[in-house]
């Protein structure tokens, strides 16, 4: 009210802290083809070739439990499991050993991808974003803090459909570490506190249908749900 603003406020996107409390999120980062036996299954030589990134907007952000809507405009969605990073302590040109020191914590999230949309789009050489940025696009699960989380360099990286396994991985497969990942971000843009970085995904993506349900999990980390409605 006392804002003067002319229209209602857009809410605050927030994910649940373990232990407590919500972490406010700013911006939504993802890097491509961070697995080499993705990059191969999507037709791509993993050269380790410096790290790319897009983004998602903030409130494509859903808490882990939610139904996501299956989208519209696509025949082929897609799951993408991936480690999160959430950025506690901002910064440009962050050193990748000093990376450690900006994490507030980590979580696991789906980068649900519209997968024909995206190669479509790839192919006409224009931006992707369509693609990967729409609503109920980033389902993410409880935050945990890196305190108690430790640093997940080697732990397992799943997600099952109907209880199926279709990705099944460790975070040591990553072409580009966590602290890497930062320092390359943080060349292109400044961190904030806020920020969340998909970490990309290892390989067996496959299409997902209308009932489904996904649940994708890194040790140590936790878990993130949703069924798609
Ligand atoms: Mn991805």
């Amino acid at each position: 009210m006392s804002q003067n603003f002319v229209i209602a406020q857009p809410a605050t996107v927030a994910v649940p802290v373990r232990g407590g409390g919500r972490f406010p999120v700013r911006r939504v980062y993802c890097v491509g083809r961070n697995y080499a036996e993705h990059a191969r299954e999507m037709g791509h030589d993993p050269d380790r070739e410096p790290p790319f990134f897009f983004m998602k907007p903030t409130d494509a952000i859903v808490t882990s439990g939610a139904n996501v809507p299956y989208p519209p405009l696509t025949q082929n969605l897609h799951h993408e499991v991936e480690l999160v990073v959430a950025i506690g302590t901002g910064g440009a040109d962050i050193a990748a050993a000093d990376a450690e020191r900006h994490i507030y914590g980590y979580a696991v999230g789906l980068d649900l991808t519209r997968r024909d949309l995206q190669q479509d789009l790839r192919k006409a050489g224009r931006p992707w974003e369509m693609g990967k940025g729409f609503d109920h696009s980033a389902p993410i699960g409880e935050i945990v803090p890196a305190a108690t989380a430790g640093n997940p360099t080697n732990a397992a990286i799943t997600l099952t459909v109907n209880g199926e396994t279709r990705q099944s991985a460790t975070i040591a497969d990553m072409t580009w570490s966590v602290g890497e990942i930062i320092a390359a971000l943080s060349t292109y843009i400044a961190l904030a506190p806020g920020d969340l970085i998909f970490t990309g995904t290892p390989a067996g993506v496959s299409a997902v249908v209308r009932g489904d349900r996904l649940e994708g999990a890194v040790a140590g980390i936790g878990t993130v749900s949703v069924r798609i409605a």
